[in-house]
Order: structure tokens, then C-alpha cells, then sequence
């Protein structure tokens, strides 16, 4: 029986997995995407119980600037990136809320190819769930933006939907409009470590920089892998002026 109800509960999941197909949402739509039990009116995506399990990141174990596993205190950095055999960075650290596997990574993908705006608000609320503590006045938050191009074909961009709800929940200003993508380039994800340094030099242009002049710059983005596109973007502010800047992303990919 318990085998009947476990292999049930499989399936359910297997199709749960469409039910971020739009039709099938509509006829399925408030059931945690994980355990499948019905959400409560103010829950996205996860329950209460199953957000709780979800792989969070202790930022203070990583690396500021990539991913090594190395440190207890958070402003440490590896020996990789203190000796610049990786890049020069132009952001104070990243901050990531969660590990890039499983569930995490199954949502996201749902999120960015299934056209689900829902999910970006609750990862939105994560997000602004661990910076509210010590996000001070004088920032901006900025989505890492894409190309035109991309924005046609996928129809949003997911960092600016995470950057719109934390806005609303933290009461700080965002905006899409200063930080801009000029030029399109490979997607990083095919290529090596030092081509993905290379790829997006130029491609990112930085307009009205009187908005951002000395601002605290939280830098949105769903999933951190190298920090080449985030270091980029932040070069390209720190040149317009702008104050400290973090990084800020849904997941880190180990
Ligand atoms: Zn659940
Ligand atoms: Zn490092």
C-alpha cells in the first residue's frame, strides 16, 4: 500500500511538473509544487513546510566571489580570487539564497521556460526576506537586463520581476530603465571559464547616471555561476559613479 501511495505521489509530482503548462494551471492552480498539498490564499509555488526544507546557501562557507567552500567568516575570499587568478571584481560579494540543484533548479528552469511569473515573485519574497535585515537607504535595485532580442522571444525578464517584488516588499526603488544590454552575446553556459570572462565586455551601457550617482547598487539576477556577466554590469556602474554594489541571486551554481 505504502509502495501504491509512493508511486501515486510520483506521478502527481511528474505531472505537477506540467501543471506550470498555462491551461493546466488554471485547472490546477494552489497546490505546493513539491509535497502537492493545497496552498494557503498567500502562498506561491511552495508551502510554508517545503520552502523551509529548500537548500539554502550559508554565504558565510563560500567564497564572496565564486563558489569555493572554503570560509566561516563573510567577507573572506578564496585564494583563487585574492590572488586575481580568476578576475578583478568590481562588486563587494554576492549573495545567494539558495544552492542551484534539485527542486531549486527545476523551479527555476519552469520559471524561465514555462512562462511562470509567479515563480519570480516568490523567489522574489525569499529574496527580500534575507535582505531585509541590513539593506540600508540610499539603494537602488537593478536587474541585470537582457537584449532585446531575448526579451521578444521569452516575453520577461525574470530579474526584473525578482527586482519588482523586492521593491514592494523592502520600499526601495528599482529600476530597468538605467542599466540597459546593448549588444547580445554567446550564452555563457556552453562556455569555458576564461571565455565566459570575455563574453559580456561591451554589451551592457548605463544611462541617466545621475539616478545612481553614490547610490548602494543590489544588483538582481536568478542564478550565479562565475559572476563574469555581474561583474561586467558592475563595472560599467561603477564607471557611471555609483557606490558600493552587491550582488544579489536566487541560487548559486556550485
Ligand atoms: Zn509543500
Ligand atoms: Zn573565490
Amino acid at each position: 500500500m505504502g509502495d501504491f501511495m509512493n508511486n501515486l505521489r510520483h506521478l502527481f509530482q511528474f505531472l505537477a511538473n506540467y501543471f506550470y503548462h498555462p491551461i493546466l494551471s488554471l485547472l490546477y492552480p494552489n497546490f505546493c509544487k513539491n509535497c502537492l498539498i493545497p496552498l494557503e490564499v498567500n502562498e506561491l509555488i511552495l508551502c510554508e513546510t517545503c520552502i523551509l526544507e529548500l537548500p539554502k546557501l550559508r554565504n558565510e562557507k563560500h567564497c564572496k566571489f565564486c563558489s569555493s567552500l572554503e570560509f566561516l567568516d563573510m567577507d573572506s575570499i578564496c585564494t583563487s580570487c585574492q590572488y586575481g587568478f580568476r578576475e578583478i571584481h568590481h562588486f563587494e560579494r554576492n549573495i545567494s539564497i539558495f544552492i542551484y540543484e534539485d527542486l531549486i533548479q527545476e523551479i527555476i528552469i519552469a520559471g524561465k521556460f514555462g512562462k511562470r511569473p509567479s515563480v519570480w515573485r516568490f523567489f522574489g519574497r525569499e529574496m527580500a526576506r534575507t535582505l531585509q535585515t541590513f539593506i540600508q537607504s540610499n539603494s537602488i535595485i537593478i536587474p541585470v537586463p537582457i537584449s532585446k532580442k531575448r526579451l521578444m522571444e521569452r516575453g520577461f525578464n525574470q530579474s526584473t520581476l525578482l527586482a519588482k517584488e523586492m521593491s514592494e516588499l523592502l520600499s526601495v526603488d528599482y529600476s530597468d530603465k538605467i542599466l540597459i544590454k546593448i549588444k547580445d552575446n554567446n550564452k555563457q553556459i556552453h562556455l569555458s571559464q576564461e571565455e565566459r570572462i570575455v563574453n559580456p565586455m561591451g554589451c551592457y551601457h548605463v544611462r541617466f547616471p545621475e539616478l545612481i550617482k553614490n547610490k548602494i547598487i543590489y544588483l538582481i539576477d536568478d542564478v550565479y555561476t562565475t559572476g563574469s556577466t555581474v561583474n561586467e554590469c558592475s563595472r560599467v556602474l561603477k564607471e557611471a559613479g555609483t557606490g558600493p554594489i552587491y550582488s544579489v541571486t536566487v541560487a548559486k551554481r556550485d
